[in-house]
């Protein structure tokens, strides 16, 4: 079965067209376009480059999945119709940068490819079973009402990781459980499996999981929430909007906007968004980026030890996307004086694992400690798959 990954952002398209076949999938072609401004213009050229090239005829494409973010009452995978573009839009002003383009992105693949199915599957799907305390803010009834709770993010990094963290600590059982979670839902495990996944690259977040179902993670209602983020500020005290508001003289939307272009790792080094540069300038003595470095291995720190009070032990640590899977230099920082709770890096194998699978836990670790590469879009077209058979 051909499944095309759409990845759809505010002026850009993105694609992967897989091979699906049960116990084994194949990626055929990928590709992509920047500066977008005509949605339906670039989806025609990618669709026709694919007949051109003899990799796929569009009628032979049976499913598009679309890595939705946010919808307003709904989550899981589900079939992308009215009910999802509804749930978009719903929340558009939450994930203005993806839920416009994702709303525009499902209503031309149903204009240009009507024989195939849609499919999203949120990013918050990945969070159905964190206990409501874990989601519940201590807001009036009415804002819980209006929807305001924590919801999560990069549910599908999150979701792979969980998975092959239990492939990698030999824990079928658990990898099982995962592959049919939303099929199936959770509660066929009995031997717990504890393992916290590090999602860190421009946006970033940390999650606990239990058995193959998150517990909790960092970010909460928006996408704005958590660890510091490339630009984007990360968790802050809510009476910090309206006193900002007031004593800098700025508009609800000014400040909006500050928080989302002019924060995170750019806001505190001043220097740049990216933790090459940021890392860069902090060795060359810029104490400002240095403290940018900081913050953020303080707040990876954080929330991965409440995640260890909640799991109440730890067999597995993950560490995913760009800069977790790139930078030994963070993973020791992250990981330094915890050798009473088992967590113990190998230097050696911590700096020879970059952009590849590897455990780079060392000597006496309690804790197995993984770098695994995210692939947020093998889980989509696995996800798209199990639910197009499913409707078949
Ligand atoms: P992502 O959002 O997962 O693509 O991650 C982007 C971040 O990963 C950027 O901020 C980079 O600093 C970091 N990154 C990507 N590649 C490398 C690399 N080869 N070495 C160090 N950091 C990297």
């Amino acid at each position: 079965m051909k499944i095309l990954v759409a990845n759809l952002g505010s002026t850009s398209f993105k694609f992967r067209l897989f091979e699906m076949e049960e116990g084994g999938e194949c990626l055929l072609a990928e590709g992509g376009y920047e500066r977008v401004t005509d949605y339906g213009e670039v989806i025609r050229d990618a669709l026709e480059g694919l007949e051109r090239e003899g990799v796929a005829a569009q009628e032979d494409i049976a499913a598009v999945g679309f890595k939705t973010v946010l919808g307003r009452n709904l989550s899981g995978c589900v079939e992308a119709g009215d009910e999802v573009l509804a749930a978009l839009e719903g929340f558009s002003d939450v994930a203005p940068a993806h839920n416009p383009a994702y709303a525009a992105g499902i209503r031309q693949f149903r204009k240009i490819l009507p024989g195939a199915r849609r499919v999203a599957l949120f990013e918050t799907a990945f969070y159905q079973w964190v206990p409501e305390a874990g989601t519940r803010y201590a807001v009036p009834r009415a804002w819980h009402e209006a929807g305001i709770r924590r919801y999560g993010f990069h549910g599908a990094s999150h979701k792979y990781i969980a998975e092959r963290s239990a492939e990698l600590l030999a824990r079928e059982d658990v990898a099982t459980e995962v592959r049919g979670l939303y099929q199936n839902g959770p509660g066929r495990v009995e031997r717990p499996l504890r393992v916290i996944s590090c999602h860190l690259g421009g946006s970033s977040s940390v999650t606990g999981i239990r058995n193959g179902v998150a517990v909790g993670t960092s970010m909460g209602f928006s996408p704005q929430s958590g660890l510091p983020q490339n630009n984007r500020v990360g968790d802050l005290d809510s009476g910090a909007i309206p006193h900002a508001a007031r004593t800098l003289g700025l508009s609800m939307t000014e400040a909006e906007r500050q928080l989302t272009a002019e924060s995170g790792l750019l806001g505190v080094s001043g220097v740049g968004n990216d933790m090459r540069d940021v890392r860069a300038a902090a060795l060359e003595g810029n104490e400002d980026a240095q403290l940018a470095v900081d913050v953020f291995v303080h707040e990876i720190r954080r929330w991965a030890s409440s995640f260890l009070f909640d799991l109440g032990g730890l067999e597995g640590l993950v560490f995913t996307a760009g800069i977790g899977e790139n930078n030994p230099w963070l993973r020791e920082e992250v990981c330094a004086g915890l050798e009473e709770f088992g967590i113990i890096l190998d230097p050696v194998r911590n700096e020879g694992v970059r952009g590849e699978e590897g455990e780079i836990s060392g000597v006496g670790a309690k804790v197995k400690i993984y770098v695994v590469p995210a692939n947020e879009e093998l889980v989509l077209a696995r996800e798209v798959y199990r639910k197009v058979s499913s409707l078949n």
